[in-house]
């Protein structure tokens, strides 16, 4: 098939080419094995080879000295089949099937240092301890190297075709939900968002979709990043992660009109453990050395650990009843904006919902539900400010004691191991450096 098809499609149809089972690490790298399409059996049946130490993989391409494995052991990646994408045909380049994997041991029981485990985990106790489910969307933003036009304009939009409507088209066939695609504020920067789903979906596919966009760029002879910010003092790419709580029945669980801000005493106390738990979060949503140039007050990406209507500046968005793509029926969500994507969204959604269990738990401070118009500088000591370094919110993570209990001692200490071997290999350079090694990964 010559050029016609473009990108990813459902995987009802024979498998193209390569099969690919793929993990995605602790510094958000996509990587794994592929297997002719003939061998689809055995692949689904016992998965392929893995390496323990490749969780221990820097984004800067080597294994951190200190990590916990060495040489030693095996893992399979064993595809889940529900995840698969099609990368259809295009020219002269083959089409794939792309299959998130879980990391399990060879007798195939799940390893502990799986990041896809780390979400189920979480998403169960939810439902265990509260009989909750999670609706949630990544919205990304990354810059499209090149890309000319304003703001926001018709022009911008137009200058990035035909990579806008194919990836749009793209996401369609994978079933993503595609729902606004939009040139944003930032210079060369776009905007895309995506329909609401199970927890797990969600994150699933906020991982493919980032290598969607890189893969259909790439063959558009495009350059994308999704780096956290591409020049210092330049405008971030945010993940912003919405979520909603639904009961066993589908019915919305965050709202409760005429409490402070309409939330629920329940959706109150899960925010609580979010805002109470900001630190260490950041550690994990916002794990690269660059993410702290853009986590700044007055940049619209997360100006302190606070709650609030409608504010851009905060933390945790509560963001308008109606028309959200994470709006459950009841038209209610929230809206961590402190997240991008050097982050894993497995990572990202299963350290959310801990922290919010935790919330739940009562144990937790609660915490105000600022207004809109809130200003963080005016807001003083109220508002507690978000870590200014990596460096700083690894020591934060490790430092709360609820938060260390959420990972298993596998997964935390090679998180921490990595991040730190990066922030040794980065350091000494300036912002602009900074910015130009990290958007280079990303
Ligand atoms: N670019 C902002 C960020 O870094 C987000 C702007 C917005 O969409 O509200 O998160
Ligand atoms: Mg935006």
């Amino acid at each position: 098939m010559t050029g016609e098809l473009r990108g990813a499609s459902g995987p009802e149809d024979p498998a193209p080419g390569l099969l690919f089972a793929a993990t995605c690490d602790l510094v958000a790298i996509v990587r794994g094995r592929a297997v002719p399409a003939t061998a689809e059996k055995a692949f689904l049946d016992r998965g392929v080879g893995w390496v323990p130490a490749d969780l221990a993989m820097t984004g800067f391409g080597h294994i951190a000295d200190d990590n916990v494995f060495g040489a030693a052991g095996d893992l399979r990646l064993l595809p889940d089949s529900a995840s698969a994408v099609d990368i259809a045909p295009d020219g002269e380049v083959p089409g794939m099937r792309v299959f998130l994997a879980d990391q399990v041991e060879v007798d195939g029981s799940p390893w502990p240092g799986c990041p896809r485990g780390f979400l189920r985990t979480a998403l169960q106790r939810l439902y265990e301890e509260y009989g909750l489910r999670v609706l949630a969307s990544f919205e990304h933003e990354f810059v499209v190297h090149g890309a000319g036009g304003d703001a926001f304009s018709l022009q911008r939009l137009r200058g990035a075709e035909p990579f806008g409507s194919d990836l749009v088209a793209c996401l369609e066939q994978a079933g993503f939900g595609p729902e606004n695609w939009l040139p944003e504020y930032g210079s060369q920067q776009f905007e895309i968002t995506l329909a609401p789903a199970d927890g797990l979906v969600a994150a699933d596919r906020a991982i493919l979709l980032r290598e969607l966009v890189r893969d259909l760029a790439r063959r558009r002879g495009l350059r994308t990043s999704f780096a956290p910010i591409l020049e210092p003092g330049g405008t971030g790419n945010g993940v912003h992660v919405h979520l909603s709580l639904i009961d066993d029945v589908g019915e919305p669980v965050l709202a409760a009109p005429g409490r402070p801000g309409g939330l629920s005493a329940l959706g109150q106390a899960f925010c609580d453990g979010i805002v109470a738990h900001a630190p260490a979060l950041s550690a994990i949503a916002a794990p690269s050395v660059n993410s702290y140039l853009r986590l700044r007050p007055h940049t619209w990406s997360a100006g302190g650990a606070f709650l609030a209507e409608r504010s851009r500046e905060a933390l945790l968005r509560i963001c308008p009843g109606q028309g959200h793509p994470a709006a459950a029926g009841g038209g209610f969500n929230l809206e961590y904006r402190a997240a991008d994507a050097t982050a894993n969204p497995w990572l990202v959604l299963g350290a959310l919902v801990h922290a919010g269990l935790a919330g739940l738990s009562g144990e937790c401070v609660p915490t105000r539900v600022w207004p809109p118009e809130v200003d963080v500088d005016q807001a003083g000591a109220a508002i507690a400010p978000l870590p200014s370094s990596l460096g700083s919110a690894l020591d934060a993570l490790e430092r709360d004691e609820v938060a260390v209990e959420w990972f298993p001692p596998v997964l935390l200490t090679t998180f921490l191991s990595v991040k730190r071997a990066e922030l040794d290999e980065l350091s000494g350079l300036d912002d602009a450096a900074l910015c130009r090694r990290v958007s280079d990964v990303y």
